[in-house]
């Protein structure tokens, strides 16, 4: 992304020293069941505003669901979650401020990139001189703005990816969610992207992330704090040195001991 990124001063790019303009989020024991089965249980967990954590841990272990009830595609049967000082539990999706970037990029096949990324403005009524601005401000984060009358089809999978990150980014999300972002990918794209995720955060300085990723390589690249899930349940929360030095229990030694 080097040439599309930001320089601070750039429209869009917050001046260095900036208050954060991410949220936190904060799940207050948060209980997510799928008919009668709990796969979230009682999930209690403050993310600051501006920080970047990432949720790992094995499949099925309630990764994605804590997400989802985040941008509120899913509804707790306990516990509140709030972004910021907002308590979002019986908000719908479009109400919450979030940005969801998600494994199978889900742009829309007959839209046009700019189309695609003017899409979230588009549903909130953005005038349209905003939405050719933030567009172009959004592609040019993730080095895409010479992509922008191309379809979909027209990329490659981690083109497809940047612009559905720019998409998210568009309505100048106070929260970013991402499921996976980068799965199916290919090794070698999945590396750029990380270190293009990694540069993205730092200029967007102050931008919430949560990141669920099965790569652990990942989440400890990338994150300020990782939290780990096992069964539905938190099972450790910290910086990967501190994991990885002084794990709290004997699943957290044996996940991070383990090759992904
Ligand atoms: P992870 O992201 O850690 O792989 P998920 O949050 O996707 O885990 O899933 C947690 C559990 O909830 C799994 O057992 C999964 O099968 C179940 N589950 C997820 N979504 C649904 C759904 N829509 N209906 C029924 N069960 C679901």
């Amino acid at each position: 992304m080097p040439d599309g990124a930001p320089s601070p001063g750039a429209p869009g790019a917050p001046s260095p020293g900036a208050a954060p303009i991410g949220h936190g989020i904060r799940f207050d024991k948060v209980s997510v069941a799928y008919r009668g089965l709990t796969v979230l249980d009682t999930l209690t967990l403050a993310i600051e505003p501006g920080e970047f954590v990432a949720l790992i841990g094995p499949s099925g272990s309630g990764k994605t669901t804590a997400l989802r009830a985040v941008a509120g595609f899913v509804r707790p049967a306990s516990g509140r979650i709030r972004i910021g000082e907002t308590d979002v539990t019986d908000l719908p999706p479009y109400a919450r401020g979030i940005g969801m970037v998600v494994q199978n990029y889900a742009l829309f096949p007959h839209m046009r990139v700019s189309d695609n990324v003017a899409f979230g403005l588009h549903a909130q009524g953005a005038p349209k001189d905003i939405i050719a601005g933030r567009v172009q401000e959004s592609l040019r984060m993730v080095g895409m703005q010479a992509y922008l009358t191309r379809f979909p089809r027209e990329l490659s999978g981690g083109q497809q990816q940047r612009v559905a990150i720019a998409r998210a980014l568009a309505i100048r999300p106070r929260v970013l969610l991402l499921d996976e972002p980068l799965s199916a990918l290919d090794a070698q794209i999945r590396r750029n992207m990380v270190e293009e995720l990694a540069k993205l955060h730092r200029d967007l300085a102050g931008l919430t992330v949560l990141y669920v990723t099965h790569d652990q390589t990942e989440a400890l690249t990338l994150a300020d704090r990782v939290a780990i899930m096992r069964d539905g349940r938190l099972c450790a929360l910290g910086t990967s040195t501190d994991l990885y030095r002084r794990p709290p229990n004997r699943f957290t030694a044996e996940f991070l001991g383990r090759a992904n």
